[in-house]
This record gives structure tokens, C-alpha cells and sequence, in this order.
């Protein structure tokens, strides 16, 4: 008997009625027992009842409603004979099936002690049932049982395969090949796809152990089932993430609206370990045109938003954009190529002059590291710093930053051009917690023949105060190397006003964005005055960046602010412009100190 899950009702059928004919009797049928609801499915029978509905009222009998007789196969375990002198079964059957007297043999289908199943066969009218047909019968039986348990076995690893263990939820193989199938050519779109995260997850794993996190997983899983009902497929990947595939098409704020719904009922309160935990999640929602987006493409388009949507906080769902597509190519464009470039040599220093504006001498130089993309052209610093930093390069750029920023600064002074300038270069928060950094830098500093004084490192207002106790020691350990230490962008970040007293710096670096208007902007000046006078109280040096216009460069020499860099004054310059610069000494300025505001 070859049969599996898909042909072993067909093929029973096929047995059966080969059986009919041997036993020469009217009926037979094969029924399998469910004990977990405690019902008997009908599997196959022969001859077919070309009268009998569909859905068929005999094909699901609970044993709790069944007629005595019938109930017996719930746990018989040897053949039982029934023929017309027992009175109750033959009234039954009138009563049933509106039939004249019948007789039936039926074999229990059995593993082990479970009775997994029952055989019948039936006459119309009398049959005697002999002892050896009765043996046959039930090692007929137990061929029948030994097929029923090879099909669930293969039933429950084909469920296995395409279900999540934790949950029973679709897994990520059952999510692709449901997705592969939307997004057929002629299938109706656009399909969406709701990507969920739980924020924070890891947090009830650590402190209330994984039992309560798997647990918490089951509730969520159970309430995301019931929020998409039958409109949709749900699928966890592993993790704290879900996908939820709706069944229909829905436009994108329709999806946004249903995402909105599963993040309410996922933030209902959960009772665990005696304690109500709430967990928000976050949801990014992307849409697919069947026919032209492949499954991978809306997967990555709904993670995106996802990230997005965690970015911003968590708690909230958010739609993939095309700018959001944007952002993702170039990044990855980056993340691929940022590591060779920085051995192999498409990175390049520009320098942006420091100039006393009073007088136009040149006084420092701020290195400002580019990118030669291939493709895309110069790339902002801007742009692929912050990468660096997310894919652990950031130590590597800077140090081949550092060194090479002094190495060009070590030769111009060498040449005699470089004498009493600073350089300051740009430092990354990461590279100032990174162990051994300030070795690294007076290490620089030892090879090249720099002296104390003469190299500047410049660091966000912001990284300063966030792990104030960690940072003032290395930066006390970088003075004693002999660099000095400005606060970049100053006034953006969370202030460290309170701490510039025991901050061992020695410049501000007053952000652009109060200078650009100065002139013009009332503010800003207001500002603008507050750090010159904290400059002075505290008697740091103080630079301002991003000066564009006359005004604003009168408005700071009216105030006491006299260095100063920016476009009006220079561009960012490339290494032998710089010298030859530096061999100039100053920039040209006339600027008058009263200005108009
Ligand atoms: P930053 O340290 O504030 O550097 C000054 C930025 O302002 C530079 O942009 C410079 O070109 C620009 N700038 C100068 N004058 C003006 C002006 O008058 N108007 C305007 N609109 N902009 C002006 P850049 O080179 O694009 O650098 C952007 C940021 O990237 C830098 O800001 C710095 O934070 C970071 N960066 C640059 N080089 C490095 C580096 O080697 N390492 C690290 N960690 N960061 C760097
Ligand atoms: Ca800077
Ligand atoms: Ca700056």
C-alpha cells in the first residue's frame, strides 16, 4: 500500500472497494478518530454515495452525540460483529439511514493501546462474519492503521516545516512561498506587507528570563492572529518579529490603518509572572506590485520601514517611501565600498583655512575628509561618516584620518610654511571611547615630529556629556600628549555649559548654524554674544564656523570674536592649495567693526 498525505484517502477508496468485493458485502468505510476533540472522520469509502450532501453529515461525528453502538469505535480494540437479532443496532440503522436490515464487521485501526481508527464493512440483510475472515479483517485493519500513522507523521513535519515551533505561526518558508504566490503576474495587487518588531524585547528576556520572553512572544502571536482574523496570513521569522500579510489588496493608507490597529492591540497589557508588562512594537509597512516586485523586494522595503519606524522612537508604524529607498541604496553602496576605499586610497583630505579676520592671517587649518566615489561623485562626509560609524569603520577612517591629515602637515612644515599653525582634525565620538586611542594619537604625534600645541582634535558638544567621567579621562590623557581639544558645533548638542569648567578643553567652535544669519538674525547674535562671554570667562579660545557674509563677519569682530572660518573667507582647499596659501600667510579681508546690527 503506497499512499501518502495527499493520495491515501484515494487510494484507500481504491482498497475498498477491491475489499467489497472479496467480502462480497454492500458498504465499507474507513473512519479515523481525533481524539483531541473527540470525534470520528470519515477518510474513504466505497461504494460512493452519489445522494449524500456535501458538506456530508456523517463525514465529522462527535462521539459525545454519537448513537451507542457507533460511539464503541471511539476506543474498541478487537473486531466487533453486529447482525440483525441485535435489536438496538438494527433500529438505529432504520431510524439512520432509512435501510432494511444490515449486518457489519468493523476492525479497530490501533497504535499502541490508542485506537486510532475504525474499518467497517456492511451487508444489506444477514452475513455470517467467520473467524478466519475476521482476521483478516484485522490485519487488513492494521495495514490501514500502520498508513494512517506514516500520513500524519509526514502531515505533522510538512506542518512542522511551514510553522513557527513557539508559536504556530507561519515561519519565514511558509511567508516567502505565500508572498512568491501573491506576487504572481496576473494576481491582484498591490499586496502589502506589515513588518513587526517589539521594542525593547530583549529587556523582559534579561530581566524576567526567556520563559516570560517566549511567553510574551505566544501572547503577542495569538493577539496579532486575532487582529487579522482570517483577512490575512501571519508569519513570525524568528525572534521578535512578525509579518502580517493582509488577503486582500489594500492601498497603502489602508494598510497603514490596519498596522495602526495590530500596534493598539499589541500594546494591550500582558499578564506576566504576576506583573502587567506592556511592550510596544513597531510596525513598517511597504506594498507590492504583483508582476513586478519580488518577494525579497518587499521584505527589504517593509524592514526599512520598520528601522525607520524604531528609529523615530518605536511605538508607531510607518509607510516605505521612495526616499527611504533612496537612502537604503546609497547606504549599502557605501556599507559595500567604505572598507576598500579606505585601504585602497579614494579618500582625500581638503583643508579649510582658521583666519584671524581682523587681519586675515592664516592661524590653523581643519582637516575635512572626501570621498572620490566612482559613480557618485565627491560624497559629503557628512553622508558616509555616519555610515562608518554604524558598520564599526569609524576607528579605521580616523586613524587613516590622523595620520595622514599629519603626515601632509608634518611636510608643509618642513617646507617652512607650517610654522605656529594648528591642525585640527575632526575626531568621531566612536574613536574617543575606543580603547587605546590616545596612545594611537601620540603615537602619530611621536612618528611625524609634531610637537605640543600643534595638532587640535575636535569633538561634538554632544559625545562630551554623555559619558562625562569615561570622556574627561581620555581627554585628560590627550592633553598630556600634547594635543589640544576644541568643542565642535558648539550650542547644537546637549549643553556641557555646566561641565566647561572641568572640561579640559581648550576651544569653542560656535556651530554654523548661529553664525549664517548673524546680521540679520537677532537671535542668533544674542547667542552669539552668551559664548563669546563664556569664551572669555572661561578663557577658552573661540572660533566661528560657517561665516558666509560681510555681515556676519562685522557683527563678530564688533563683538570680540576674531577667528573665524568659512566660505566668505575660504573654501575647503586641497593639499597644495593649502601650502600655497600658507606660503601667502593670510587670506584678504577688509571688514569694518560696526557693523549695521
Ligand atoms: P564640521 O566639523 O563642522 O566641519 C565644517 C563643515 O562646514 C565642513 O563641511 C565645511 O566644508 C563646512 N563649511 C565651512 N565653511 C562653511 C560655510 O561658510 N558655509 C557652509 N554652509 N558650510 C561651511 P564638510 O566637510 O562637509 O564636513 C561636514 C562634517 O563632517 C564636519 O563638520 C565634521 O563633523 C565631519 N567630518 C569632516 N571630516 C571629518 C573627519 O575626518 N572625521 C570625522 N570624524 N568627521 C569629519
Ligand atoms: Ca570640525
Ligand atoms: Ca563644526
Amino acid at each position: 500500500m503506497g499512499a501518502n498525505a495527499a493520495t491515501s484517502s484515494l487510494v484507500s477508496q481504491e482498497v475498498l472497494a477491491v475489499l467489497v468485493k472479496y467480502f462480497d458485502v454492500d458498504f465499507s468505510f474507513l473512519r479515523y478518530n481525533d481524539h483531541s476533540i473527540r470525534a470520528s472522520i470519515l477518510v474513504a469509502e466505497w461504494p460512493l454515495r452519489p445522494d449524500v450532501p456535501d458538506p456530508d453529515p456523517l463525514r465529522v461525528v462527535y462521539y459525545r452525540d454519537a448513537d451507542p453502538v457507533f460511539a464503541l469505535a471511539e476506543h474498541v480494540k478487537t473486531p466487533m460483529v453486529f447482525r440483525p437479532e441485535n435489536a438496538e443496532y438494527q433500529k438505529r440503522i432504520e431510524e439512520g439511514r432509512n435501510l432494511p436490515q444490515t449486518s457489519m464487521a468493523a476492525a479497530p485501526l490501533k497504535s499502541g493501546d490508542v485506537t486510532t481508527g475504525v474499518l467497517g464493512f456492511v451487508r444489506i440483510g444477514d452475513r455470517e462474519w467467520e473467524p478466519v475472515e475476521l482476521n483478516a479483517l484485522e490485519a487488513i485493519a492494521s495495514l490501514f492503521a500502520q498508513v494512517q500513522a506514516r500520513v500524519q507523521a509526514e502531515e505533522r513535519l510538512r506542518h512542522l516545516a511551514v510553522h513557527d515551533d513557539l508559536t504556530g505561526l507561519r515561519n519565514r518558508r511558509a511567508l516567502l512561498d505565500h508572498l512568491e504566490e501573491r506576487l504572481k503576474a496576473d494576481r491582484p495587487g498591490p499586496v502589502s506587507a506589515l513588518y513587526l518588531d517589539l521594542d525593547r524585547l530583549k529587556t523582559v528576556n534579561d530581566y524576567l528570563g526567556h520563559n516570560v520572553g517566549d511567553w510574551f512572544i505566544r501572547v503577542i502571536a495569538e493577539r496579532l492572529q486575532r487582529g487579522v482574523d482570517d483577512a490575512g496570513v501571519v508569519a513570525r521569522l524568528g525572534g521578535d518579529e512578525f509579518v502580517v500579510i493582509p488577503s486582500s489588496p489594500m492601498s497603502a493608507a489602508e494598510a497603514e490603518q490596519l498596522a495602526n490597529r495590530l500596534l493598539a492591540i499589541v500594546g494591550e497589557r500582558v499578564p506576566v509572572a504576576g506583573e502587567m508588562l506592556t511592550r510596544t512594537a513597531s510596525i513598517g509597512v511597504a506594498l507590492g506590485e504583483p508582476g513586478r516586485d519580488s518577494t525579497s523586494d518587499l521584505l527589504r522595503r517593509a524592514d526599512q520601514a520598520v528601522l525607520e519606524a524604531k528609529a523615530e522612537g518605536g511605538n508607531q508604524v510607518a509607510v516605505f517611501s521612495d526616499e527611504m529607498s533612496l537612502r537604503t541604496d546609497y547606504r549599502n553602496d557605501i556599507e559595500l565600498h567604505l572598507q576598500e576605499v579606505i585601504e585602497n586610497g579614494a579618500l582625500f583630505l581638503q583643508y579649510l583655512p582658521e583666519v584671524d579676520i581682523r587681519t586675515g592671517e592664516i592661524l590653523a587649518t581643519e582637516a575635512l575628509v572626501r570621498w572620490n566615489h566612482p559613480t557618485r561623485g565627491l560624497l559629503s562626509p557628512a553622508v558616509f561618516i555616519a555610515v562608518a560609524e554604524s558598520i564599526n569603520l569609524a576607528g579605521d577612517l580616523g586613524r587613516w584620518v590622523l595620520r595622514t591629515a599629519c603626515e601632509e602637515f608634518a611636510r608643509w612644515r618642513a617646507l617652512g610654511v607650517a610654522e605656529g599653525i594648528v591642525l585640527r582634525v575632526n575626531v568621531s565620538p566612536v574613536q574617543l571611547v575606543t580603547d587605546g586611542f590616545v596612545e594611537t594619537v601620540a603615537a602619530v604625534m611621536r612618528e611625524f615630529g609634531l610637537d605640543t600645541g600643534s595638532v587640535c582634535l575636535e569633538i561634538t558638544e554632544s559625545v562630551l556629556v554623555q559619558d562625562l567621567e569615561a570622556t574627561s579621562i581620555t581627554l585628560a590623557g590627550l592633553r598630556d600628549v600634547g594635543v589640544q581639544l576644541a568643542i565642535d558645533d558648539f550650542g547644537t548638542g546637549f549643553s556641557v555649559l555646566s561641565h566647561l569648567k572641568s572640561l579640559p578643553v581648550d576651544v569653542l567652535k560656535i556651530d554654523r548654524s548661529f553664525v549664517a544669519d548673524l546680521g540679520s538674525n537677532r537671535d542668533d547674535l544674542a547667542i552669539v554674544r552668551a559664548v563669546i562671554a563664556l569664551a572669555e570667562a572661561f578663557e577658552l579660545e573661540l572660533v566661528a564656523e560657517g561665516v558666509e557674509t560681510v555681515a556676519a563677519a562685522e557683527t563678530l569682530l564688533h563683538h570680540g570674536c576674531h577667528r573665524a572660518q568659512g566660505f566668505l573667507l575660504s573654501r575647503p582647499l586641497n593639499g597644495e592649495e593649502m601650502v600655497s596659501l600658507l606660503g601667502e600667510g593670510r587670506v584678504p579681508v577688509h571688514f569694518s567693526t560696526t557693523p549695521s546690527l
